[in-house]
C-alpha cells in the first residue's frame, strides 16, 4: 500500500451495492476499509425480490448456496392484473440457464453479505460507524471522514442509498423527479404453500406487489403516487392492511407480522457518477422505481462493474460506459411499466395482447434484466402490446 493510505478503497453503505464492490475489488487484490452506519442485521424497505439476473453475481461471491439453503423461496415469474379479474403468468425469460429469481428477506440477506466481508482479510468492515463527510481526490487520496477518525483511500466507493446525502452534498443529485411514487411495505404470514410467484395487481394509480421471502412469510409492498398517499396520513397500518386485503384477499388469512414502512419518494440520479476518486454505486447512482424490482441485482452488477474498472488507467471513465450500458435499457422497461401503472387501459390491453402473444411479456422483462435490447420485441409485438389485437 502507498504511505499515507489506508486503503486502495473505501466503501461507504454496505448494502448489496457497496457490500458487492468490497467483494470483488479484495477479490483482486485491494485492500478495502467499508463503513456502515447501522449495527447488522438490519432491515430495509424493499419489495425483497431478486431478479434472475442477480443470481450470477451472487454466484461469482460464492453466496448463493448459502442464500438458497437459508430458506429464500425461488421466483418463477410475475402475475400481473387489474383488481378483480384474472391475472396473467409472466414467466421470468430463460437466459444463459438462468431463469428463477429468489425471494430474498432483506434482515437475512444483507447479513449474510456483511458476513462475507468479514471472512475476507482484505477487508476491514466498521458497522455503527457513520461517515461523515468526503473530500474527493486533490492529487493525492481520497478521505472520508467519520467519527471513529479519517480514512484515507485512493478511490471512495459511495453507496449510501436512495437519498443519498453524499451525492446531495457533493452537488450531484437530480430528483426526486414528480410524479413523486411512495412505498408502503410490511411483511404477513400465511399458513399456506410457497407461492413462487411475483403478483402485482394494479388499482387507481396503486400497485400491490405481492412475493414469498422465507418459509411462510410474504413481503405485501403498495405503490402509489403522491395523490392517494394522503389516504395514509395518521392511519397508515389500517390505510395499509385495508388495501392490502381488498386488492389481495387471500391476505385476509394472513397475520401482518413487524412494522408498517413508508418509503420514497423515488426516481433520483445522478448528475456525475465518479470524479476525484469517488465513484456512485446502487441506488445512489440512480434509481427509477421499485416496479420492475430490479434495485438488489443492478447494485450487485454495478459493485462487480465498479471493482473491475479499478483495473483500467481511467476507472472513472469505464464506470461511467458499464453503468450505462448495465441502466439505460432497465430505465426505459421501467418507464414503460410507469406508464402502465398510470393507465389501465394499457394493462388490459397487455393482457389481452398477452393471450395470442405470451413471449412478448417475457421479453419485456428480459431487456429490464438487461439480457437483450428493445429490438428483441418486433414491432408487431409492440403495436399488439399497445392495442389489444
Ligand atoms: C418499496 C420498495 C420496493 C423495492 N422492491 C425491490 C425488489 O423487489 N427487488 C429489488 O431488487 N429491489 C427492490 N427495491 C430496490 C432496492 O431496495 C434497492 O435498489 C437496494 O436496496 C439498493 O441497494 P444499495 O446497496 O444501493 O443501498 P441500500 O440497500 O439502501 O444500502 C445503503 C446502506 O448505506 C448505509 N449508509 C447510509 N448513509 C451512510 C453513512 N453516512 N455512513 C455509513 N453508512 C451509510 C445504510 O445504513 C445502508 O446500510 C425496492 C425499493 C423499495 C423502496
Amino acid at each position: 500500500m502507498a504511505p499515507g493510505i489506508d486503503a486502495d478503497v473505501a466503501v461507504v453503505g454496505a448494502g448489496p451495492a457497496g457490500t458487492a464492490a468490497a467483494l470483488f475489488a479484495a477479490r483482486r487484490g485491494y485492500r478495502v476499509i467499508v463503513v456502515d452506519k447501522q449495527a447488522f442485521p438490519r432491515d430495509k424497505p424493499c419489495g425483497e425480490g431478486l431478479m434472475p439476473g442477480g443470481r450470477p453475481v451472487l454466484r461469482e461471491l460464492e453466496l448463493e448456496d448459502a442464500i438458497v439453503s437459508g430458506g429464500a423461496p425461488p421466483l418463477h415469474g410475475i402475475q400481473f392484473g387489474l383488481a378483480g379479474q384474472p391475472p396473467v403468468a409472466v414467466p421470468f425469460p430463460e437466459h444463459g440457464g438462468e431463469r428463477a429469481g429468489l425471494g430474498i428477506r432483506r434482515l437475512a440477506f444483507d447479513a449474510r453479505l456483511v458476513d462475507a466481508l468479514g471472512h475476507e482479510s482484505r477487508i476491514q468492515f466498521c458497522p455503527q460507524t457513520e461517515a461523515r463527510d468526503i473530500r474527493p481526490a486533490d492529487g493525492g487520496s481520497a478521505r472520508v471522514i467519520t467519527a471513529a477518525g479519517e480514512i484515507r483511500a485512493r478511490v471512495v466507493a459511495v453507496a449510501d442509498g436512495l437519498r443519498s446525502p453524499f451525492r446531495h452534498r457533493l452537488g450531484w443529485t437530480v430528483g426526486p423527479r414528480p410524479p413523486h411514487r411512495y412505498g408502503v411495505v410490511a411483511h404477513w404470514t400465511m399458513d399456506a404453500p410457497v407461492d413462487p410467484w411475483v403478483r402485482i395487481t394494479f388499482d387507481r394509480g396503486l400497485e400491490v406487489y405481492e412475493g414469498p421471502v422465507a418459509g411462510n412469510q410474504r413481503m405485501v409492498a403498495l405503490l402509489c403516487y403522491q395523490d392517494r398517499m394522503g389516504e395514509f396520513a395518521g392511519r397508515l397500518e389500517a390505510r395499509y392492511r385495508e388495501i392490502a386485503q381488498t386488492l389481495r384477499p387471500a391476505l385476509r388469512n394472513a397475520d401482518l407480522v413487524g412494522p408498517v414502512s413508508a418509503v420514497g419518494p423515488f426516481w433520483y440520479r445522478a448528475s456525475t457518477l465518479a470524479q476525484g476518486g469517488v465513484f456512485l454505486l446502487g441506488d445512489a447512482a440512480g434509481f427509477t422505481d421499485p416496479i420492475t424490482g430490479e434495485g438488489v441485482a443492478a447494485g450487485l452488477r454495478q459493485g462487480r462493474a465498479f471493482a473491475a474498472a479499478l483495473e483500467s488507467p481511467n476507472p472513472e471513465r469505464l464506470y461511467r460506459q458499464a453503468h450505462r450500458r448495465l441502466t439505460t435499457d432497465p430505465r426505459r422497461v421501467a418507464a414503460l411499466f410507469l406508464r402502465l401503472s398510470r393507465t389501465p387501459a394499457l394493462v388490459e390491453r397487455a393482457m389481452r395482447s398477452h393471450q395470442r402473444s405470451p413471449q412478448t411479456l417475457t421479453t419485456l422483462l428480459g431487456i429490464g434484466f438487461g439480457y437483450w435490447g428493445f429490438n428483441r420485441i418486433s414491432p408487431r409485438e409492440w403495436i399488439r402490446m399497445f392495442s389489444g389485437h
